[in-house]
């Protein structure tokens, strides 16, 4: 991120923000902490939500008193406070400061406890009371971040948000008084920054009148730190959420939402007003005309820059770079004719529904005036019909107003965008996609600031219609594919083993156009990844480790992460035309699975995805064809060779495959051949696993499993219907050889020299061949060691060669044969590249 000069004298001030949903345990605490420590020399004033959860259970606890439900609130105080202490336990090691952090904890619980028995008794909630009970929450999650930084050995100080962040008293909803605050926030913190102290603040809280405690609405610790850096003239405000940024629309409803790089901090507001939950609704009020940017950034990789918000216009060739989707709205319209003509009917709506404290998300008045509609949330629908008809009981009463009518069940869209006020159609672009998605559109209203559209549909449309705009404004490559080179395509691997290793080496030296960009590593361990690609030195490093044994943990920005949660990660980016090569030998499925719904392309030489259950694997090509995503696995069989290739031919042109059969295992082919020299099979083997063409345990050869899954791959391709198991396998590890250890079992290897120069001296009494052969029809599938007759043409297979023979209704007396090196690293790298190729753009 560029570093920006501060406008004010002094050395620059940052504010930082953590997010509930960020701070879930000990663990995470401890990486806010850090995350604190590692800005300095920055001067930082921190802002912290309860823990995750946290203010949920506390208005819970509060229903519970109203309710006089005393044991339910004892239940539920224990709980917290059970959760608050293994935090403080987690986050401070040494035994004083933990205890006394502990003792702190538990006597502010003993005070909330009491305080809901009082409302027990009194069956009374006041709103000044629950503000005063949930703003607990965001006090002892300060109080635990302090008492942290100071067991670190940082000076830092817990300042309290009700004499600091004065407001305009409202409870439940609170807005900051701004120049008060501004006022308040120079004397107290600036002192502190003076002093070297980091002051931690808790979000969500300020004063009212009479320092009253009161809350600034959910997800109010985004405006405690806007607030916050508008006083403190800050060089940034940086919240740190549970998401990699401020995205398109919320990543849990459309999976193919991405990250915006950089957005109008208008843009930003009207997101955050129509109810985009990464922030609170008047979080940007504070920010408005100041040059302080706001960043949004994902807590788990500090090393992302995230989204910023700020007064530049970026990406102005997304005219709509954002939607946000609200659930749970009722739509409440006032009909009749007595509207015509006559002035302040809306006016007169909103302030009835100001004045019973009702939010209205969004307006809308038909044309002819004949009514006006409003959406509101839905658990008020009931209290806003009585409020009109209290207002309009006159109008009601002479006719003049026919009704207040309430449709529950509803959602709003809106999309949000600078650009829209200069793209004529964005509107219809967005209409016509929501009819060919079969959306019902109730109601339209368009901002009067034209930054944004906003529809009015049924709750049960409203995935398809986010999924359907968002697709026709191709939100889904924002800031990434979209505005890159035509040709550019990104590769992310997964498994960097001997064939991933050697992908990587061969990459650079791809000429001409269609070069991968390499995006992203994953292994068992975790994974490294750059949107812009990753840099020659971190692949390079990355192999120089895997090489040694390491993991890509242990790089340097690397993440720990199973293969799905890294896929997933990834896949939040906007990428260009986005490949997942999978060269693990792994169950890779589920990560598989996200990439395709991902929109992402699969090159893979991984057998085990193909040769799961035959369910599975079906559901997978169905996902994959939803999507228009391709799976390409020239490399399952026969390394290199073009086998898939020449069956896809074969069926294209009209054939019918009829039986295929194979030498697919080049170890082996090059162990039988060598035994067919005469040479012992104990010296075979050795020489084998010396040239390294085996596993490190040679058994996983010599069972045939590798095989099966082959023949099963192929089997599949015409018409079987089986599973693994149902593929009748030859092992050549006879059995009481299975359970030795891998050490103990070469040992023994001699053991079996006789038994099989038997079978070799039989097999060329017969003039004929061992062969490890793979026979598959639509009915049967075997592999096993069989005797071919020289005229076969397997029979002339040598070393680790292989082989696959189709046998057509074209090719039926003279198959189809496809010979060559089938094995090793090499081959099996450059067969993946072809694969990688073939989906470059053209
Ligand atoms: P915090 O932890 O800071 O309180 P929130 O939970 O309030 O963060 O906001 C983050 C959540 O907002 C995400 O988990 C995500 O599901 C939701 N969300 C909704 N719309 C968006 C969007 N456009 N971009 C990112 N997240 C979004
Ligand atoms: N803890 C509060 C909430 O859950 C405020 C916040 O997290 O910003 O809404
Ligand atoms: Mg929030």
């Amino acid at each position: 991120m560029p570093a920006r000069k501060s406008r004010v004298a002094g050395p620059a001030v940052e504010v930082f923000k953590f997010g509930g949903a960020s701070l879930a345990d000990a663990a995470n605490v401890r990486h806010a902490i850090s995350l604190i420590m590692e800005s300095r020399p920055t001067r930082l004033v921190t802002v912290v939500s309860a823990l995750a959860g946290v203010t949920d259970a506390l208005l819970a606890i509060a229903d519970l008193a109203v309710r006089g439900d005393d044991a339910g609130v004892d239940v539920a105080i224990d709980k917290l406070l059970a959760r608050h202490k293994a935090v403080a336990t987690g986050v401070i090691g040494a035994a004083r400061p933990r205890a006394a952090l502990v003792k702190e904890l538990s006597a502010d619980f003993e005070e909330l406890r009491a305080l809901a028995h009082g409302v027990a008794t009194l069956r009374e909630l006041t709103p000044r009371t629950r503000d005063y009970l949930v703003a607990r929450g965001e006090q002892l999650s300060a109080r635990i971040v302090v008492a942290g930084l100071l067991s670190r050995k940082v000076k830092a100080q817990y300042v309290d948000a009700v004499g600091l962040i004065h407001t305009d008293g409202t409870h439940g909803n609170a807005f900051p008084d701004l120049p008060a605050t501004d006022k308040a926030v120079k004397s107290q913190l600036r002192a502190l920054l003076k002093r070297r102290v980091l002051p931690v603040v808790p979000g969500f809280t300020g004063g009212g009148r009479n320092n009253v405690t009161v809350t600034l609405g959910r997800g109010g610790s985004d405006l405690t730190a806007t607030v916050l850096g508008r006083a403190l003239k800050a060089q940034r405000v940086t919240l740190w959420k549970d998401v990699p940024g401020l995205m398109t629309t919320d990543p849990r409803l459309v999976p193919s939402a991405r990250i915006v790089p950089q957005l109008n901090v208008r843009e930003a507001a009207e997101l955050a007003y129509y109810g985009a939950k990464v922030l609170h609704p008047r979080a940007l009020i504070p920010l408005a005309h100041l040059k302080v940017p706001l960043f949004v950034r994902p807590f788990m990789d500090p090393t992302a820059p995230g989204t910023e918000i700020s007064q530049r216009h970026t990406l102005q060739r997304y005219p709509v770079k954002a939607l946000s989707i609200v659930r749970g709205q009722a739509l409440v319209t006032v009909t009749g004719n007595g509207m015509l003509g006559v002035p302040g009917i809306a006016a007169r709506t909103f302030a009835a529904l100001q004045i019973a404290g009702i939010s209205v998300t969004l307006i809308t008045q038909a044309s002819s005036e004949h009514s006006i509609s409003l959406c509101v949330p839905a658990e008020r629908s009931v209290d806003a019909r009585s409020a009109l008809e209290q207002a309009f009981a006159l109008e009601l009463s002479r006719r003049e107003l026919e009704r207040v009518e309430v449709k529950t069940g509803m959602a709003t869209l809106a999309v949000v965008g600078l650009g829209m006020a200069g793209s004529p159609g964005i509107a219809s672009r967005m209409f016509t996609a929501l009819s060919q998605a079969g959306v019902n559109i109730v109601a339209i209203a368009q901002g009067s600031s034209e930054l944004n559209i906003s529809v009015v549909i049924t709750e049960r449309d409203a995935e398809d219609a986010a999924r359907a705009v968002h697709e026709e404004f191709q939100l889904d490559k924002i800031g990434g594919g979209g505005l890159h080179a035509d040709d550019r395509f990104d590769v992310v691997l997964l498994g960097v083993g001997q064939i991933g290793r050697e992908l990587l080496r061969m990459l650079p030296r791809i000429r001409g156009r269609g070069k991968p960009t390499i995006v992203g590593l994953i292994d068992r361990s975790g994974f490294v990844f750059a949107p812009d690609g990753l840099s020659a030195r971190t692949i390079s490093q990355a192999v120089n480790v895997k090489q040694a044994g390491g993991s890509l943990v242990a790089l340097p920005g690397a993440h720990r992460a199973n293969a799905e949660q890294a896929v997933s990660w990834i896949a939040t980016h906007a990428l260009a035309r986005p490949i997942l090569v999978d060269v693990t030998a792994d169950e890779t499925l589920p990560a598989i699975r996200r990439a395709i719904s991902a929109d992402m392309d699969i090159v893979m030489a991984n057998k085990r995805p193909l040769t799961a259950p035959r369910e599975e694997v079906q559901a997978l090509h169905a996902l994959a064809l939803r999507h228009g995503a391709r799976i390409l696995h020239e490399t399952t069989v026969g390394a290199g060779l073009p086998v898939m290739d020449s069956y896809a031919k074969l069926v294209e042109t009209g054939d019918k495959v009829l039986r295929i059969e194979g030498c697919t295992s080049g170890t082996l082919g090059f162990l039988l051949t060598e035994i067919g020299k005469g040479r012992p099979f104990s010296e075979s083997l050795r020489d084998a696993m010396g040239r390294g063409f085996t596993e490190p345990d040679p058994r996983d050869d010599l069972s045939g499993m590798d095989v099966a899954r082959k023949a099963l791959i192929l089997a599949r391709l015409i018409g079987f219907t089986g599973e693994l198991r149902d593929v009748t396998v030859e092992s050549l590890v006879p059995e009481r050889f299975r359970a030795l250890t891998t050490a103990k079992f070469l040992s023994v290897l001699p053991e079996m020299d006789a038994e099989w120069a038997a079978r070799q001296a039989s097999a060329a009494k017969a003039g004929k061949a061992l062969r490890y052969v793979l026979r598959a029809t639509r009915t049967k599938v075997a592999v096993g060691l069989r005797a071919v007759d020289p005229s076969h043409p397997l029979a002339g297979l040598r070393g680790t060669d292989n082989q696959v023979v189709f046998t057509t209704m074209r090719y039926k007396e003279h198959p189809l044969v496809i010979t060559g090196p089938g094995a090793g690293p090499a081959v099996t790298a450059a067969g993946v590249l072809n694969d990688i190729l073939q989906l470059a753009p053209v």
